[in-house]
């Protein structure tokens, strides 16, 4: 399949007709550039194959505002098993394919674990040969890139397109156009191939970028007014610009419902044109012929759009309509946050979407008929109300429009039943469905851990594991094998240094790769509880300054995390780290025992690095607060331990690899459940030895936060909250005691080096659940009703 010339000479060509220059001269981003258009060249009959074949069947469709891609070169080579004859090849031409792999950008298309679990999933359903393709939004800016500037947060444009984009087709020629009240704008799309690993199905992730109906206003621009002229032009633009960096937190703005009915509409448009190629004016099929996952409640106004389509378009009748609506969607719900869940306040939705308003108002209505019809009584109703207050609930659109629901951990979805939406599973027990998130592993540990890939493969005889994971639990034998618990810990060790390695140059810190590797990367959020792990550090710091004789191994504490730029606190605690940071990095008396290295932008790409170089795993939360987390699972599949609540999937991967191989500390959902309002921090604050010592360098002047009064707020956040929440929330104070013991004992068994590489080795043979083709495989058998292709 392979042919060495003709590649090399796709790459001239390419090279030749857009920057009029040979292999030779060319830049090396030229050369990724071309490079990947040579790929693009390779498999377009085979995409194209693909394509046709799905369209013979029922297809999925994930619906999603974020897909986190990151690079796509080197996973594109590995999934179709050329890059070492690719490597070979150029080395020859004296070009080095290490480099060109490093020199694409992320595309970074998302914030955090929603995003990424959306581009596990495409890679999962391109390896499964499953149809799904993904729709989205191919924003000019991805998330926004970070710097520290004396310690606090600076963020700037993500320019990820600098060097171009060859991994994406524009189709002018299946633009559609999509309305807002008083705007048209055109939806173009971008498809980018899927590679499924070592199969012949090439999925497609299409993404839509706005465009004005037409470049400029030519009397506007003869009449010299330049800026007026291309005023609608500058309008449809903004709305593909970047994507908002919000957390688990909503963001009520006139832009961000634009952006969701945008990209909602033209991939609706785009699904109902092609059905019509296909089966004419009866759409009674829509639903046997589609299934759409809404990923979180970005995409929710699908719901109310295909009914537009439906009945104005269509001419349908309700109730026929309504049917085929329910029929077609399922939605997953990612948060028990309550800041989290969108709202829309009704003046600003029915400006800008009329029409889509007066079907919300008829869906309300005819909800609340149908509830009082079943015996409800009007406070009955009143949780349950989809306009309320004057807004519109975006989750409870959801559940009446979907015919499933469902949490992505076990224990998230217990929560949702239980509590959050408690109403709804005792009116729709059967809409619920529980589907543990995963992470593909060909990017979290083919790919970033060829070293460690290369040792199961040798145990195992074969290559099979890598798209069947459970079958790393055979591995299981060797815990007991001392020579293959050495290889581990040698791969361990080379991980760490190639870690280190770039961090120095990346941070220009030099860590010690003999030092335990402690690792918490994650979004900042208050209920992750970075400043947990930030008072643990400050009073480990403190208990070696009081007694330097205290014997310890030597620590690295490594954290990677942006936070979103209008989030006060978190912006806050970034501060507050860097400037731990400074003071044990600058303490003579430290050197050799403690370390703390915040990196800079920590994304996908940074991430390959640091799963694979991690000792232990930090997964800290409050529990019931993170629905599932999915960083979790790739330091599991890459042999760290996890410290962590009983919280999101952590739950589960105690379940599979055994609690004596990890490490739980901290209340439980059940225990701060009874303790709610009673919870007093200020007691905590009092008693527990050292904890006032570390919070004080809040107030005290340890610490410098350039005059902002962030720290004072933070110390404030913790002992006194305010009108609209308790102090200490998220149970800082109540868990530090119980954190440090528990990490005194991982302190203690790290000593043990074959004790620990069991442990770890463990949590590796373990990670087969947490494999996304097996929670694909689950939507697509109980949620979707979709067959494997070929
Ligand atoms: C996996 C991943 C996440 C999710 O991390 P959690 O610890 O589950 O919150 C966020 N960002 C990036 C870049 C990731 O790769």
């Amino acid at each position: 399949m392979f042919n060495k010339e003709e590649f090399i000479k796709s790459m001239e060509i390419i090279l030749r007709a857009e920057k009029a220059k040979t292999l030779d001269e060319a830049e090396e981003q030229e050369r990724w550039n071309a490079l990947s258009k040579t790929i693009i060249h390779m498999i377009t009959p085979r995409w194209k194959e693909t394509t046709e074949n799905y369209h013979r069947s029922k297809q999925a469709y994930y619906f999603s505002a974020e897909f986190l891609m990151g690079r796509a070169l080197s996973n594109n080579l590995m999934n179709l098993g050329i890059d070492d004859k690719v490597r070979k090849s150029l080395r020859e031409l004296n070009i080095d394919l290490n480099k060109l792999e490093r020199i694409e950008e992320d595309a970074g298309l998302g914030n955090g674990g929603l995003g990424r679990l959306a581009a596990c999933f495409m890679d999962s359903s391109a390896t499964l040969n499953l149809p799904v393709t993904g729709y989205g939004i191919r924003y000019r800016y991805g998330i926004f890139k970070q710097r520290f500037e004396e310690g606090f947060q600076v963020e700037e444009g993500d320019n990820w397109m600098r060097y171009g984009d060859p991994w994406s087709i524009r189709r002018e020629e299946e633009s559609v156009m999509v309305s807002f009240h008083g705007q048209q704008v055109k939806a173009i799309p971008y498809d980018t191939p899927i590679i499924g690993y070592q199969t012949k199905s090439i999925n497609t992730l299409r993404l839509w970028q706005a465009e004005a109906t037409e470049e400029f206003n030519y009397p506007l621009f003869n009449q010299q007014q330049y800026d007026e002229a291309v005023r609608k032009k500058n309008r449809a633009e903004d709305i593909s610009k970047v994507l908002y960096p919000n957390d688990s937190n909503t963001e009520g703005k006139k832009l961000r419902l634009k952006q969701q009915y945008f990209f909602v509409s033209a991939s609706l448009q785009d699904l109902v044109s092609k059905y019509r190629e296909k089966f004419g004016e009866n759409f009674e099929h829509f639903s046997r012929d589609h299934a759409i996952q809404l990923n979180d409640t970005h995409p929710v106004v699908a719901i109310p759009e295909l009914m537009r389509i439906l009945l104005d378009e269509l001419h349908m009748p309700w109730k026929k309509a309504w049917k085929i609506v329910v029929e077609t969607f399922s939605y997953t719900n990612h948060t028990t946050l309550a800041e989290a869940l969108e709202k829309w306040d009704i003046g600003l939705f029915s400006q800008i979407l009329p029409r889509i308003y007066e079907i919300v108002v008829e869906i309300h209505r005819r909800f609340e008929e149908e509830l009082i019809s079943l015996g409800y009584s009007q406070e009955g109703v009143q949780p349950m109300r989809i306009i309320c207050h004057g807004q519109i609930h975006m989750a409870w659109l959801a559940i009446v429009g979907s015919h499933t629901v469902n949490g992505v951990a076990q224990i998230h979805t217990e929560i949702l039943k239980n509590r959050e939406l408690r109403h709804w599973y005792k009116l729709y027990p059967q809409k619920f469905q529980n589907k543990t998130n995963g992470i593909t592993p060909r990017r979290w540990l083919a790919l970033c851990n060829r070293e460690l890939a290369s040792l199961i493969t040798e145990l195992l005889g074969d290559e099979g594991w890598i798209v069947d994971l459970k079958r790393i639990k055979k591995l299981e034998k060797y815990a007991q094998d001392p020579r293959v618990l050495k290889r581990f810990l040698e791969i361990k060790q080379w991980k760490k240094k190639q870690l280190a390695e770039y961090i120095e140059k990346r941070e220009g810190i030099v860590l010690d790769t003999q030092s335990i590797f402690d690792i918490q990367i994650k979004r900042l959020h208050e209920y992750k509880r970075q400043l947990l792990k930030a008072f643990h550090i400050l009073d480990l710091y403190f208990q070696l300054k009081e007694n330097p004789e205290k014997e310890i191994p030597p620590i690295t504490f490594i954290f990677g995390a942006k936070a979103a730029p209008g989030y006060y606190i978190a912006k806050g605690i970034i501060k507050y780290m860097n400037e731990i940071a400074k003071l044990i990095n600058g303490d003579e008396e430290i050197e050799g025992k403690l370390k703390v290295v915040f990196v800079e932008n920590y994304n996908v790409s940074y991430g390959e690095y640091l799963f694979p170089g991690a000792d232990l795993s930090e997964q800290i939360s409050t529990a019931g607060k993170e629905a599932s987390g999915t960083g979790n699972m790739k330091f599991m599949l890459n042999g760290a331990p996890t410290l962590g609540t009983y919280d999101g999937a952590n739950v589960e991967i105690i379940q599979e690899a055994g609690k004596e191989n990890n490490y739980i500390f901290g209340a439980t959902v059940e225990e701060l459940e009874i303790l709610g309002h009673h919870y007093n921090p200020k007691e905590y604050y009092k008693t527990v030895p050292g904890l006032k010592r570390v919070m004080d360098t809040l107030i005290d002047g340890t610490f410098d936060d350039g005059g902002t009064g962030m720290f004072q707020e933070i110390y404030k956040s913790l002992l006194e909250g305010a009108h609209w929440q308790i102090a200490d929330q998220y149970f800082i104070l109540k868990d530090f005691e119980d954190y440090r013991q528990v990490y005194q004992r991982v302190l203690e068994e790290y000593q043990d080096r074959i004790l620990w590489a069991k442990k770890c080795w463990m949590n590796i043979c373990n990670a087969g659940k947490f494999s996304s083709d097996r929670t694909v495989q689950e939507y697509a058998k109980e949620i979707w009703h979709i067959k494997k292709q070929n």
